[in-house]
């Protein structure tokens, strides 16, 4: 350009006169250019600084928003201190009661004032609860009707009061849609809770203010304030008001559609915000959905449907407007009509609040109640923290935009840590969620991007299938090792060691006519024989019996025929010689169990309190001069789990005596010799089974170290102990069967607690420690708190925690159908409470995870086991049905045992069960899921019940288990009088499980077996 400049003022020094048009065009469009720079130079400018001034105002507007943010979160916050809330209820509680009983008074003496209390106390409550609403995602729920006309009704008051149209449709809205909403919502009246203060508040007020200005007000102030009341006249014009209504009711309805559905479209369907919309709608037992679900549009919950949009937004609609109509027909015209319906409404409130104070219900606007927090979690679908994985179990499944939504919000989630870590590069909390996420994310990308062609589809499907192949195989393997084991761990040596003098004569013969119904029945329960010895020992230098194990108990009986009772000089007997002769059988298999039965004791001063020669001619001990600790030592040192019958009291010292050497020996209590063989039963089944359990429990480990604890038994002083803050995960219970076939959602809040510093208890797999817990803002609660024992990393991750807590969510959820069941069909049924249990994790120590639960101070119990034991002493016919119902409902897909857990008064709190899934990669983690192998162990130890045939299931009466079945009957005391009594009873238990105490268990046992 500037060149051209030259040229043209060098042709106008040289043909300065030769100046034509030509020349004066270019000189022009020269200028023309020119000016044109200048303009684009100065409009680059301006755009610049445009663009200066835009980033500037971006920066301050994001300043302005951060600042805001740490406003409401530090409000949010104080919100949350026990100490506010307090406060906030007991504010909400004056003005709860204080609006009841002084509002209608101003309203009669002073009417112009309650615009005024009106509009303050919204402004009090609406801004409070959506704040509260904020810091729980649901403030979405504030853009719903109730709102709007509450802000309506505002400009109606402060800015519109002249307006006709307006006044009509605050008066048909506040006293349709939103005064019905109280029988709608179920609000309920009660004060000590701000939330339901707010939802009358937001629900009453607006109408008694617009029913004031209406019929109390006098004409000169309705003129000077609110001219529009004054216009209408007495009779609001039925059409007109109603079209203006249902103008102003699609503006709201078109704001809201156009901010759920597009707006923030993927938020809720995401379920990070809850609106009235999912919330109705996922409340499956609420009227709305389920008049959806007979409408035909069914099927899973989902996001957004459009559908059931549609259907949500006809239906509120439909409400609305047959809401409306009663309005200019009757309420606006008779003021007694609108006292009566406005009373009626109030009295549903107050209805609602005495059933939520009487009945304990649960009213749907008790948002702060936990189960609601629960549920409104549930149907939110937090899909938080689960592996991508996880949730996409199969190519199928796979939801692109699901996906993406996930990515956005942890890419989200990841900028915010950044920043954070940024300030505080030291916590390392946050850069080990930070490695995750961006794990996740890197996942995320990688599946979304293969998944978007369809090479890559296929690509993925395939390495799925066969990852899923290879661990269904190895899963498998498992199982059948763990069934092996749980085998090889069940063959027992029972030795019976027994005084064969003529006083024990019908003990000798109880055991030789009913050993046949030991064998069997351990062989049904274990699909094991029992290895069989018999010691039998009379006085020094009387012949002794010995059997040496044989698992032929025809061998055993035959021996036991020929052995003759008599013998036995003076009262004692040579014990010696028969421990003498047990430590050199040949023990064997991982079970051993010597069960000494006898009415006498051994030969010498210190086990006896004998006087004199008279009954025993050996005071000065053991006249082959045998050592009582080396005999012990010989015993003990085969581990030997020793049991003692004594059927007199002679013997106490004696075992007294040995028991400070052999450490402890158990009693079983045998009334007489008919219950003897069931009493062992009991108890071989029960070392069977305890064996079995610790090593399955092992198995699942590779490293079988325990952590080294120290139990101590007394609750720590509470005061003196440090508060952690942790991390709390719940599980969102399922809904439904079917929901319980897929992984279930969690959802996360926070806590404190304080832990005792050594635990008090150990059970197979977990130390239990004294806790105290407190989850938002509650006091402190009395817990326990379990960590598994294992050092093994692999057993101590949050995947097997969490699984944990899934199995046992489950097994709630099933329990409370099953009690359901029982309650229609028993007449006095006993529940079956599986205890809520929540995970919690240390924030400043993310490796130190619990689970935590409800003490419960009663004498613990197992019923049965994941493979197919089943506990003889403690058998309870209901929980036997329980499990065998768990399979039926589910159709064969799943499996509730490992029943364990304390019997109180009236109902079973059990927790820690196992789920047995016919998808074998369930559970994996927690391996106690032994898949359609572990059923069958089930039922292969099943005795059907008249419980399980009352429930209506199908019996499963296979060859081996009737024989089963007999078992109880010929182990029976009292055979005649108690079996048609079982048959007879409406629950089998009802009456004999009360309180125990010694003498009743005596009772319970013979019913439960006999
Ligand atoms: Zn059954």
């Amino acid at each position: 350009m500037t060149k051209n400049k030259n040229t043209i003022e060098e042709e106008e020094e040289d043909n300065n006169d030769e100046l034509d048009l030509y020349d004066f065009l270019e000189v022009i469009s020269g200028k023309i250019d020119s000016v044109k720079n200048q303009i684009e130079e100065r409009k680059e400018d301006s755009r610049q600084q445009w663009q200066r001034t835009k980033d500037e105002v971006e920066e301050q507007k994001r300043l302005l928003k951060i600042e805001l943010e740490k406003h409401i979160h530090l409000l949010s916050e104080n919100l949350k201190k026990p100490n506010f809330i307090r406060i906030r209820d007991k504010i909400s509680f004056t003005i709860g009661v204080a609006n009841t009983c002084f509002s209608p008074l101003i309203a009669v003496r002073w009417p112009h004032i309650l615009p005024i209390i009106y509009t303050i106390q919204a402004f009090y409550f609406i801004t409070l609860r959506f704040l509260i609403y904020k810091q729980k995602h649901w403030h979405y729920f504030t853009f719903d009707l109730c709102y709007f006309v509450n802000l309506l009704t505002l400009i109606y008051l402060w800015i519109l009061p002249s307006s006709k149209i307006l006044f009509a449709v605050c008066y048909s809205l506040t006293h349709g849609p939103l005064a019905l909403a109280i029988v709608l919502w179920k609000n309920s009246l009660v004060f000590h809770s701000f939330d339901k203060v707010t939802s009358i508040f937001i629900h009453m007020y607006p109408p008694l203010t617009m029913f004031t200005l209406r019929w109390i007000l006098p004409v000169d102030l309705q003129l000077k304030y609110y001219p529009a009341i004054v216009n209408t006249g007495s009779k609001l014009p039925m059409g007109t008001s109603m079209f203006y209504t249902i103008i102003f009711y699609l503006m709201w309805q078109i704001l809201y559609y156009t901010f759920i559905v597009y707006g923030r479209g993927h938020k809720v369907a995401s379920g990070l915000r809850v609106t009235s919309y999912t919330w109705l709608l996922n409340n499956k037992k609420g009227f709305v959905s389920r008049l959806i679900q007979k409408l035909g549009f069914g099927g899973p919950n989902d996001g957004i449907n459009r559908y059931k949009l549609f259907i949500y937004f006809l239906l509120q609609f439909l409400f609305m407007l047959i809401s409306i109509l009663p309005v200019s027909l009757l309420y606006y015209q008779y003021m007694y009509i609108n006292v009566i319906f406005l009373c009626a409404m109030f009295t549903v409130s107050i209805y609602n609040g005495a059933s939520f104070y009487i009945d304990g219900d649960i009213p749907k606007d008790t948002v702060d109640s936990v189960r609601l927090t629960k549920r409104i979690h549930r149907m939110s679908a937090p899909t938080i923290d689960w592996d991508a994985e996880k949730t996409l179990s199969s190519v199928v499944d796979i939801d692109i935009d699901a996906l993406d939504a996930e990515f956005e919000r942890l890419s989200v989630d990841f900028k915010s840590k950044m920043i954070e870590l940024r300030k505080n590069p030291n916590n390392m909390t946050l850069r080990h969620t930070l490695t995750s996420t961006k794990e996740a994310l890197i996942r995320i990308k990688t599946w979304s991007s293969l998944v978007n062609t369809a090479d890559g589809l296929a690509i993925m499907k395939k390495s799925m299938a066969k990852q899923h192949e290879k661990e269904l195989l190895q899963r498998k393997y498992e199982v059948d090792e763990i069934l092996k084991i749980s085998k090889v761990q069940s063959a027992i040596d029972l030795c019976f060691l027994m005084d064969c003098t003529g006083s024990m004569r019908e003990y000798l013969h109880a055991t030789k006519t009913q050993i046949y119904q030991l064998t069997e029945c351990i062989r049904q329960l274990y699909s094991i024989k029992p290895n069989l010895a018999f010691v039998g020992y009379r006085d020094i230098n009387e012949n002794l019996d010995k059997l040496d194990f044989t698992d032929d108990e025809n061998i055993f009986q035959e021996f036991l025929t020929k052995i003759q009772a008599m013998g036995g000089d003076d009262t004692c007997e040579d014990v010696f010689s028969g421990l003498e002769t047990v430590a050199q059988l040949s023990w064997s298999t991982p079970n051993r169990l010597l069960v000494h039965i006898c009415d006498a004791p051994c030969h010498g001063q210190d086990y006896h309190e004998f006087q004199g020669t008279a009954n025993d001619n050996y005071l000065k001990g053991d006249p082959k001069n045998r050592e009582l600790s080396t005999l012990m030592f010989s015993i003990k040192r085969l581990g030997i789990t020793y049991c003692k019958i004594p059927l007199n009291e002679t013997t106490k010292k004696m075992f007294e005596e040995f028991a400070f050497v052999f450490g402890s020996i158990s009693e079983i209590y045998v009334s007489d010799p008919t219950c003897l063989i069931k009493r062992i039963i009991e108890k071989t089944s029960s070392i069977i089974q305890s064996c079995i359990e610790s090593t399955i429990s092992s198995y699942r480990n590779s490293n079988k170290q325990i952590k080294s604890y120290t139990l101590f038994s007394k609750e720590p002083d509470w005061n003196s102990l440090e508060i952690y803050d942790v991390n709390v995960t719940e599980i969102i219970p399922p809904n439904t069967i079917d929901d319980i076939f897929h992984p279930l959602l969690i959802s996360k809040t926070n806590g404190k607690i304080k832990i005792a510093p050594n635990p008090f208890a150990k059970g197979s797999i977990r130390f239990a420690f004294y806790g105290q817990y407190s989850s938002d803002d509650s006091p402190f609660v009395d817990v326990v708190f379990k960590e598994f024992a294992s050092t093994d990393p692999k057993a101590n991750t949050f995947i097997v925690y969490q699984e944990h807590l899934e199995i046992q969510a489950i097994a709630q959820f099933l329990a409370e159908q099953f009690n359901a069941e029982q309650q229609r069909l028993f007449r006095n049924f006993i529940p079956i409470i599986y205890a809520d249990a929540d995970l919690i994790q240390q924030t400043i120590n993310p490796l130190k995870i619990y689970q935590v639960e409800r003490r419960m101070h009663q004498e613990w119990r197992k019923w049965n086991n994941n493979s197919g034991g089943v506990s003889l002493s403690e058998y309870s016919t209901i929980l036997q049905a329980f499990s065998h119902w768990t399979y039926h409902i589910t159709s064969g897909r799943l499996m509730v045992v490992d029943l364990q857990g304390v019997k109180v008064d009236r109902a079973y709190l059990l927790t820690d069960p196992a789920l047995h899934c016919n998808d074998l990669l369930r559970f994996r983690e927690t391996r106690t899921n032994l898949g359609v192998k572990g059923m069958r162990q089930f039922f292969r130890t099943h005795v059907c019940s008249d419980v399980c045939s009352k429930l209506n299931i199908p019996m499963l009466n296979t060859g081996s288990n009737s024989i089963l079945l007999s078992r109880s009957d010929s182990l029976l005391c009292n055979a005649t009088t108690k079996t048609t009594d079982i048959l007879n009873v409406q629950t089998t238990e009802e009456n004999n499980f009360e309180p125990i105490d010694k003498n009743q268990l005596e009772t319970i046992e013979n019913f439960e077996l006999c």
